[in-house]
């Protein structure tokens, strides 16, 4: 089968792999009709992770069942299913508690939690940026679609990441009616977190980049856009909320955050958060940080840490949730809000192309290069 291969920092290639197969008897195989690029993936593309040379990416996926193991009881072959990033058994002390982006079973090093398809430390699973994907434990790790599944598939392949990981943002951040929001990153991630807040019914959400065209989509769905490159972030946030400090925030950056002239700094967005946020206030990161990484600048980043402004976050009284998101918890009600036509978070797509075309299109949506928010590839 085709698959996008990783060569290494800035190139990949769509190159024949072995097919995907059947190899355990609670395994589906699913053939792949939409499967996107995410920021995740750059983080790797980058060469900024340890994902190993000659892997497969691609965690969003979505697709038609072709083949069930002989213990797969629910899903069928010809079903459409939507596929969380996470693989996850269902059975372990953190499944059951919910948390299945903290898998103890599917991980395979015991000192570790979590399992993704084509990702960086989360286990040997392959990617479904490829004709084929296998899903281990597949009656838990598919979801069903309707009968509109392949119209409505750009919408639905959201589900796989980035719709989900966006409303975990508002849910560890407790978005409530009327709350004023300040969201850190318009990329595709913190646009779903504007799009979910707006959901909840926020009175006011406020968005930061330095990309015209990721602002203006924010704007389009009702969001106020601030430009970093032009105005001081805090300010802005500060002078929206009677000087207070928003409600709520959303970490949707991650560890290579930087300033409009592209210097990172890994805590900029967290300690501007802290800053933007009010006393008591509560902050969602979404956005990836890592324990280490190697090809930072500085040397503290190196070691996966950040000069956090811990002192005006506890003299604010503020809390933070953390982590990977578990898609399986707010699958299906986001499945049902695009289903009832409630939402449609495919107004972040901007390319649909073939696999092919895959190379091309990393490097388009790895420069941020205007016009390039989110790509939907077709295998
Ligand atoms: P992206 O790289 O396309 O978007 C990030 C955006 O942040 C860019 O538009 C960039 O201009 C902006 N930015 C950079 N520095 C900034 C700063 N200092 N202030 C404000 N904005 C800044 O990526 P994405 O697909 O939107 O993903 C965002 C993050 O979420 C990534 O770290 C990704 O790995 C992570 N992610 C996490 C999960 C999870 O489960 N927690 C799931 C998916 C993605
Ligand atoms: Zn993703």
């Amino acid at each position: 089968m085709k698959a996008v291969v990783y060569n290494g920092p800035r190139d990949v290639s769509v190159k024949d792999v072995p097919d995907a197969k059947i190899e355990e008897p609670t395994d589906v195989l699913v053939k792949i009709t939409s499967t996107n690029i995410c920021g995740s993936d750059l983080h790797m593309y980058e060469g900024r992770t340890s994902f190993e040379k000659g892997r497969v990416f691609g965690h969003e996926n979505l697709g038609e069942v072709v083949a069930v193991g002989s213990d797969v009881d629910k899903i069928k072959v010809g079903d459409m299913v939507a596929i969380p990033f996470n693989v996850a058994c269902g059975y372990c002390k953190n499944c059951e508690r919910g948390f299945t982006s903290y898998c103890l079973t599917m991980q395979p090093d015991p000192k570790l939690a979590g399992a993704a398809y084509g990702f960086a430390d989360m286990g040997p699973y392959q990617g479904g940026q490829a004709e084929l994907l296998r899903v281990p434990y597949g009656d838990f790790n598919c979801l069903r679609l309707g009968e509109d599944a392949r119209e409505k598939q750009s919408d639905y392949v959201m589900l796989a990441d980035i719709f989900p990981t966006g409303y975990h943002a508002t849910e560890m951040a407790d978005v409530q009616p009327g709350d004023s929001v300040v969201i850190y990153g318009a990329g595709p991630v913190g646009l779903m977190a504007a799009y979910s807040a707006d959901i909840k019914g926020a009175g006011k959400i406020m968005i930061v980049d330095r990309h015209a065209d990721r602002l203006k989509l924010a704007e389009s769905i009702g969001a106020i856009p601030i430009d970093d490159s032009k105005v001081d972030p805090v300010e802005f946030v500060l002078n929206e909320t009677m000087g207070l400090g928003a409600d709520k925030g959303c970490e949707c950056v991650g560890y290579q955050a930087h300033d409009p002239s592209g210097e990172e700094h890994t805590e900029m967005t967290l300690n501007n958060l802290v800053k933007s946020v009010r006393f008591t206030g509560r902050i969602g990161t979404v956005g990836v940080f890592i324990p280490k990484d190697p090809g930072a600048k500085d040397e503290l980043a190196q070691q996966g840490k950040a000069v956090f402004d811990f002192g005006l976050f506890w003299f604010k009284g503020q809390t933070m949730g953390n982590g990977q998101a578990p898609v399986k918890r707010y699958d299906r009600q986001l499945r049902d809000l695009i289903a009832g036509g409630k939402a449609k978070p495919s107004f972040v797509v901007s390319h649909e192309l073939p696999l092919d075309e895959a190379p091309n299109a990393y490097q388009h949506f790895d420069n941020r290069d205007d016009g390039w928010t989110k790509v939907i590839l077709k295998p």
